[in-house]
């Protein structure tokens, strides 16, 4: 059977699953998602997303024809369909079909879409030796311009700072904001071990809240770290014992090196790897 696809409530086989070209999705990136994870079934952190894709909604105006509690139900229903326990689902709310025009109040309903597929993973040498990753040119989006905490449908800045990425040979890339400080990478967070502490950017300098990235930080406090969230810079990070990003996909991947500067000796760190086993335990039990 082919994989099913959700649109606004009835199933359709992935080739015929389709939407209007004059959909502002579509014409003018107008609408916002959710990448979560399922394993064994489940949804990992279910409510959690489905609270950050209604304030994301909520901030471009955006109502989603649907209550958290239906659209949970929803995908839990596209998963089963689909016979996907482990899986990557990708949930999305475009303003729905409208005129050539931007006015968002000239458009019909809202689209909701569910695709759950199977996940592919960054390969386990990531893991077991750590990424490399470079600082990019491309600024992360000013809060005042285009919130990062609006998980919207524009991704524009992320993919120039990945296409940075990429010509750099990396495939995660590190942001900086207006001010210079450390954001965070093209889909993930980033956090530093220093002296024991663990330090991730605050909100304020302009991230997504990543739902892996609370996840991380209730688990250091559990494991008795003290964890800052303090402004951050690139000396910061060049001096960091440790290195890590946190995603829902990604789940916790050491960074062994940043730009020219080796990260702690070069190995994924003591740290990162507790905290990657602690997560790994709390998703899989
Ligand atoms: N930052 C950005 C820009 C992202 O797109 C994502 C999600 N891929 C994250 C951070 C991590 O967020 P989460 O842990 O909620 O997946």
């Amino acid at each position: 059977m082919s994989l099913q696809i959700y649109i606004n409530g009835t199933f359709h086989n992935k080739e015929d699953a389709k939407i209007s070209v004059y959909d502002h999705g579509v014409l003018y990136g107008d609408g916002v998602f959710e990448g979560m994870r399922s394993y064994g079934g489940k949804v990992f952190r279910l409510e959690d997303h489905l609270q950050r894709l209604w304030d994301s909604a909520k901030a471009i105006c955006l109502e989603i024809p649907t209550t958290p509690q239906a659209l949970g139900q929803d995908v839990i229903e596209t998963l089963q369909l689909n016979k996907i326990d482990d899986g990557y689902v990708r949930l999305l709310v475009t303003r729905g079909e409208g005129t050539l025009g931007l006015d968002p109040n000239r458009t019909s309903r809202p689209q909701i879409i569910i695709i759950a597929d199977r996940i592919t993973l960054y390969p386990d040498e990531y893991y077991e030796n750590g990424l490399r990753i470079v600082t990019v040119k491309t600024i992360r989006n000013h809060p005042a311009a285009l919130n990062p905490q609006i998980k919207s449908l524009n991704y524009l800045n992320n993919i120039l700072a990945k296409i940075e990425g990429l010509e750099a040979g990396c495939v995660e890339a590190l942001m900086l904001n207006h001010e210079g400080e450390i954001t965070e990478c093209t889909g993930d967070n980033v956090f530093l071990v220093r002296d024991g502490d663990l330090f991730t950017p605050p909100v304020e300098a302009g991230i997504l809240k990543g739902i892996t990235r609370q996840v991380v930080i209730d688990l250091a406090a559990v494991a008795g770290l003290k964890v800052h969230q303090p402004p951050l810079t690139q000396q910061d990070v060049y001096s960091a014992d440790e290195c890590f990003l946190t995603g829902s996909a990604a789940e916790v991947v050491p960074v062994v090196q940043v730009d020219s500067h080796q990260i702690g000796d070069g190995k994924p760190g003591l740290v990162t790897c507790d905290l990657k086993q602690r997560f790994h335990q709390l998703t899989r039990e």
